[in-house]
């Protein structure tokens, strides 16, 4: 499990390396500031600068129980300089420009970092404008939600939730396509909202449908097979091959781009999933996949699966939910990433081949309803990799919700900084 494994990489026994290379890491975000704390604990002499413009940090996988009532939005935001070590300077910028061959990055301020390694982990951009007539601004209002961004939208979300709660109607949940961060989300969302409307009393007054942009709910074949019966089971109908393409909000009209042509659906209550691509400055830089899936999905930055290094740039290195691999965007991922970053980049500086390699780990609590919860955890092969053997990775569970309520925001900072 993401959360308990032991410490993984770098061994704290072994002595720093002593080095003056310059190190830049871009996104202090999740792994970003995780690469932080580990880089500065092995290395001696180096120069490491973080440079983000966001000084909040957001708990991600807590935005889904805001979204639901059950947590108020200040639980998931806290401040990056509790985590970031002092010995790492903080650029308080966005980037701009990468620029890998000159071995330098610029701020929007138009500061020019230069380096010997950098590390790319800036996350993902949410992209409202890939559905035409949405905007962040409307999250909240005539009966949209949208989880994904910060707790500001889950709250609003909640606020949306909670009306349809009350008066019932007609609710569609959507999955786009492409990669996304925590691809459980869209399912969790419709399912947490199910349950909520059948424990009130309220699930003869509603009618759930999961628009899902492909063939599958889950790219787990175990798990895909059980959530296509489970869902039926429930009432929540599924409309495969539906691409959210607009939303006429004064309507309550979406519109999807099906096999059959343009579907139009009206409803009283929308999750609605933009794609998600590569934030602008990795997405238009040389650092992104020039082909193939990863360009044409999002332009993710372009990393060999295993090592996490760049195959055209190998002075540069990626982690968290920015690379472009078939697998991962969670937090459980960054865990599995930044130990196998370290430690080929150690070696890099070192001038040696590193050993580490990443599997494709990814895990989540899949919540079913208030209380019950699947703990998911599989690789690049979609083979389950189950971390405890008293929980069945095919068992709906109390221990998964309790994790995931309690357990994980505490096993998240340890990640943080550099701990776990
Ligand atoms: C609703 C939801 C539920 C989730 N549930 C789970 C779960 O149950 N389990 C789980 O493991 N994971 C879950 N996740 C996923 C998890 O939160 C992310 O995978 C994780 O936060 C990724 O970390 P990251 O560092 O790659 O990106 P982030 O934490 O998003 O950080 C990226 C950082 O990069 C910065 N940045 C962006 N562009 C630039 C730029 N141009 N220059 C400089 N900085 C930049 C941003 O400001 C940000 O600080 C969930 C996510 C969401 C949204």
């Amino acid at each position: 499990m993401w959360a308990l494994g032991p410490l993984a990489g770098w061994d704290r026994a072994e002595a720093r390396l002593k080095t003056s290379a310059r190190i830049v890491i871009a996104g202090a975000g999740a792994a970003g500031i995780a690469l932080a704390n580990r880089l500065s604990r092995a290395l001696e002499g180096a120069s490491i600068t973080i440079v983000d413009a966001r000084e909040r940090h957001l708990y991600q996988p807590g935005l889904t129980l805001v979204a639901n009532g059950y947590w108020s939005s200040e639980k998931v935001i806290d401040r990056n300089e509790r985590f970031l070590p002092s010995t790492v300077r903080w650029v308080k910028a966005a980037v701009a420009e990468f620029d890998p061959d000159a071995n330098r990055i610029v701020t929007e301020q138009g500061e020019a970092i230069p380096y010997d390694f950098l590390c790319v982990a800036t996350g993902l951009k949410v992209d409202y404008a890939s559905v035409e007539g949405m905007e962040a601004g409307l999250i909240g209002r005539n009966g949209i939600a949208c989880v994904y961004d910060n707790p500001e939208h889950a709250g609003r979300s909640w606020e949306a939730i909670r009306a349809f709660a009350e008066k019932g109607g007609k609710a569609i949940f959507t999955r786009p396509p492409g990669g996304i961060k925590c691809a459980g989300a869209p399912l969790k969302m419709a399912m947490l909202v199910e349950d909520r409307l059948r424990r009130e009393g309220a699930r003869d007054r509603a009618h759930f449908h999961y628009a899902v942009a492909g063939k599958g709910l889950f790219s787990q074949p175990e798990i895909n097979e059980f959530l296509k019966k489970h869902f039926p089971e429930r009432g929540i109908d599924i409309h495969w091959e539906h691409r959210l393409v607009a939303i006429d909000p004064a309507r309550k009209i979406a519109s999807f781009a099906t096999p059959a042509g343009r579907v139009e659906m009206d409803y009283d209550l929308i999750h609605v999933v933009p794609k998600m691509r590569a934030p602008d400055a990795l997405a238009n830089s040389p650092l992104a996949w020039q082909s193939g899936e990863f360009a044409d999905d999002g332009r993710w930055l372009e990393v060999d699966r295993h090592t996490l290094r760049h195959p055209r740039y190998p002075n540069v290195f990626g982690a968290g939910d920015c690379v472009g691999t078939p697998i991962g965007k969670t937090a459980a991922t960054v865990k599995a990433h930044v130990p196998v970053v370290v430690k080929n980049l150690l070696a890099a500086i070192a001038d040696r081949e590193g050993e580490g390699r990443f599997n494709g780990y990814t895990s989540y609590p899949l919540l079913i309803g208030r209380g019950r919860a699947i703990l998911v955890e599989f690789d690049y092969e979609l083979k389950m990799v189950p971390s405890f053997s008293f929980i069945s990775p095919y068992e709906i569970h109390w221990l998964p919700w309790v994790m995931k309520e309690k357990l994980l925001h505490g096993a998240y900072e340890a990640v943080l900084r550099g701990r776990a």
